[in-house]
């Protein structure tokens, strides 16, 4: 692994400015509450400002939307967009979709979407899980049945998120319920606004909105198709890989462990707390941060932390979120029931960080895949152990 340091160019330095004054100007302190409130992942204004500076495909050529930007400068704006907390769910999956658009869509179609897409007026959810599970993504049970020109879709979509502020669903049907399952499966870029298409809200005790989507007659031009009929599998693998953190670029630029971006929560918690620590002074005189006890705890979660931010691979997705999981659990532990108090609550902790690192924490080791599944990948890809078998499965009945 190589840690060495990357020295700015006067060139890369007079973009980190100005990315950092765009940003400071943009992503207010009304945005972060937007995002609080709303749990969206998304803020239409900060979108849409980003897109203006093609940023939000920051390696695109200019002409084509994007703003033409190497290796370091990418890093350097994927940074800031951390350091102020830019709302990022949609902007992700938008991102991941148009790998599958790019390659298997309607050149004509690709093409038409592009500028909105990098504009930020055009953006893409992820419509995988169903109602019945969202692990086996390949036993989707949205029926897709082909009537002329059109497709005819019926069925649901659970935790759909982003759904309500975008145009169009990466969304998987069954195409051929007769054949063995991954064969059976075709791609959609379903746009949102047809008829029969209801979203409904859910939102989390994480914090977070997402939706489920009920399709019911919704007729899609078969121009939406993504790849071939029951070839579904091979479009969706792309960005599945992606969201499953491999392929990473090997410039040595990009964060190691994909469970990172889980990590900056429990960054603000602990920050939170090494506050709290510093400010409060026990009954008997004594200042919290003084305390050998409570610093060996903190010490501790610090390591914790450092450890997923450099655990590569499937295994880093796993040790971010347990790390943020128990993590925020025992930064509860140590502030006691302040740190219960909720934001917008009177005395919340740092705006009610760490109550909201532990909530939102739970659902980190369910989306993109669980841990369980990510366990198996392990075991799978990276020990070459042989693929698991569980009650039920066909290969124990004779
Ligand atoms: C906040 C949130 C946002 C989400 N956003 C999206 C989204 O935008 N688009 C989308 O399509 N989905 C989204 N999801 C769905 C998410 O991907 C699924 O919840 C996840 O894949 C697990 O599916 P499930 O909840 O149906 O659990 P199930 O698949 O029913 O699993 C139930 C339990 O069994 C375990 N399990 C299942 N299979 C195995 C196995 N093979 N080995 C070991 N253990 C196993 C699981 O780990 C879990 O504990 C979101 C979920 C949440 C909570």
């Amino acid at each position: 692994m190589d840690f060495s340091t990357v020295d700015l160019t006067p060139g890369q330095q007079r973009f980190a400015e100005d990315v950092r004054g765009f940003l400071d100007e943009t992503v207010t302190p009304e945005v972060h509450e937007h995002e609080r409130l709303t749990g969206d992942g998304f803020n239409e204004g900060v979108h849409v400002a980003l897109g203006s500076r093609g940023w939000l495909f920051p390696t695109w050529p200019v002409e084509e939307g994007g703003a033409g930007l190497d290796p370091v400068r990418r890093r350097i704006l994927a940074l800031e967009l951390e350091r102020c907390r830019v709302p990022h769910v949609t902007l992700s999956t938008t991102a991941l979709a148009w790998n599958a658009v790019a390659r298997f869509a309607d050149p004509g179609l690709a093409a038409e979407l592009r500028p909105g897409v990098a504009a930020g007026r055009v953006r893409f959810c992820l419509g995988y899980s169903d109602p019945e599970g969202g692990s086996d993504i390949a036993a989707s049970h949205l029926r897709a049945a082909r009537d002329g020109e059109e497709w005819v879709l019926d069925g649901a979509k659970m935790f759909t998120t982003g759904a309500h502020n975008c145009q169009y669903t990466f969304l998987i049907g069954r195409t051929d319920p007769e054949v063995p399952k991954h064969k059976g499966l075709t791609m959609f870029l379903a746009p949102l606004d047809l008829p029969g298409v209801e979203i409904q809200a859910i939102h989390t005790y994480g914090g977070e909105r997402t939706n489920a989507v009920y399709y019911t007659g919704v007729r899609v031009p078969d121009r939406y198709r993504l790849g071939g009929v029951n070839e579904g599998w091979a479009v969706l693998h792309g960005p599945l890989d992606a969201e499953h953190g491999a392929g990473k670029e090997a410039d040595g630029l990009t964060d190691v462990s994909p469970g990172r971006v889980f990590l900056r929560e429990f960054e603000r918690a602990l920050d939170a707390t090494v506050d709290w620590a510093r400010k409060s002074v026990r009954s008997d005189g004594t200042r919290v941060a003084d305390d050998p006890a409570f610093l060996d705890r903190l010490g501790r979660q610090i390591v914790e932390l450092e450890a997923g931010v450099v655990t590569p691979g499937p295994m880093g997705r796993i040790k971010g979120s347990l790390a943020l999981i128990e993590g925020a659990a025992e930064l509860m532990d140590l502030v006691g029931p302040e740190s219960l108090l909720a934001h917008g609550a009177d005395g919340a902790l740092a705006g009610g960080e760490l109550d909201f690192a532990h909530r939102w924490a739970q659902g980190t080791a369910i989306y993109g895949g669980t841990i369980e599944v990510f366990r198996n990948i392990v075991a799978q890809h990276v020990l070459g152990l042989p693929r698991a078998v569980f009650p039920g499965s066909k290969a124990l009945v004779r």
